[in-house]
């Protein structure tokens, strides 16, 4: 390695699923994105866009946004931080709240970012196995030196914690020194958010998105709710960074999007039916999976490896995701698409059973 190189801040980066540049047959169910387009306010808002308004810096605190948020769940302006997808708001959590050189938790099959931006910010962590079940279990996660990390309902298994949030207070009671986060990116197809909790406990940071439930990943919008300590240290790190992350059309665009509640939960529900329907289709192919409560199914066939059936599945243009990981190795991630996108799936697993 030459001199500088050693100088350099060397990373294993994270790995997104793949996005083909040309869509035209394939049906992508890779990604977690929402088959449903965004609200028809955010179309309206962006043909009457005034384009001259981009000559000037958007408002840095992107209150227009915020102040949509704070409205729509009824948490003060104050407690709301708003970035570029959840991705941006976690890793700037991970920047301000682990920097203690303390070991942060998490499970060990979850979101595979948390141990990116571990490294990243060279955060000592420990993964704790999830079960056999793949369940993640409370007690777990008591007492942990300097943080703790819980996606819920987890990815890529698609099971919810637990079907109170007693057992997530329980987490946060155990760990009063540190800050407690929960990625709920799937809580809106069928969970139960813990966003009431974060006015009993300074420590909790609840993060949520745009990406999944608002059909708006390309958009790039995720926000976090904590108390107004915990918020005014993200926005401080975050001002330290980049004081511009939100642009003047996400932030009219995000808010255009919020506005349209009765859309908002017509498209959850569609998308809960089908993968309710698709649960029982998948079972009667003979496939296994943990009961999900988000947009995908994690599953698993006994008579077919997992690499066999992602890589059948895209001779067939069918896009699924596989991670070639120990312990998942057998399944595949596969989001929950339209009823005719479920219908072809399902054909083409009939074909390859
Ligand atoms: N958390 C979890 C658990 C996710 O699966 C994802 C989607 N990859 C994210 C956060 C990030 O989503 P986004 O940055 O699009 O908000």
């Amino acid at each position: 390695m030459s001199g500088w190189e050693q100088n350099v801040r060397q990373v294993t980066p994270y790995t997104p699923g793949e996005q083909p540049r040309v869509l035209g047959r394939i049906i992508k169910l890779n990604t977690n994105e929402n088959p449903y387009p965004p609200a028809p306010g955010v179309t309206r808002v962006l043909e009457s866009f005034q384009t001259d308004a981009l000559r000037l810096y958007p408002d840095p605190q992107a209150t227009e946004l915020v102040q949509a948020l704070s409205e729509v769940y009824a948490v003060p302006q104050d407690q709301i931080f708003v970035g570029v997808g959840s991705d941006d708001v976690l890793a700037m959590a991970f920047l301000t709240f682990f920097s203690a050189g303390k070991e942060i938790w998490f499970p060990d099959i979850s979101y595979s970012f948390y141990d990116v931006w571990a490294a990243l910010y060279r955060i000592p962590y420990r993964q704790i196995p999830v079960s056999e079940d793949l369940s993640v279990h409370a007690e777990d996660y008591y007492g942990a030196p300097g943080g703790v990390v819980i996606a819920n309902p987890n990815a890529p298994t698609g099971l919810l914690f637990s079907l109170s949030a007693e057992e997530i207070e329980e987490i946060i009671r155990h760990n009063q020194d540190c800050v407690v986060i929960i990625d709920e990116a799937y809580i809106d197809f069928g969970g139960v958010s813990v966003l009431p909790l974060i006015q009993k406990y300074d420590n909790l940071l609840v993060v949520q998105t745009f990406s999944k439930s608002r059909s708006l990943a390309g958009l790039r919008i995720g926000y976090a709710f904590g108390s107004k300590k915990l918020i005014d240290y993200l926005q401080a790190a975050k001002f330290a960074f980049n004081s511009y992350t939100m642009n003047r059309l996400t932030v009219a665009l995000g808010a255009a999007a919020l506005a349209d509640d009765v859309y908002f939960r017509q498209t959850c529900d569609r998308i809960i039916t089908t993968r309710e329907r698709m649960k029982k289709e998948m079972s009667s192919l003979g496939f296994v999976f943990p009961d999900s409560k988000t947009n995908f199914l994690f599953v698993k066939h006994p008579d077919r490896s997992g690499k066999e059936i992602f890589e059948a599945l895209r001779e067939r243009n069918i896009y699924v995701r596989h991670w070639d990981r120990p312990r998942i190795s057998e399944y595949n991630r596969i989001t929950v698409g339209t009823e005719e996108e479920v219908d072809l799936l399902l054909q083409a697993l009939r074909e390859i059973l």
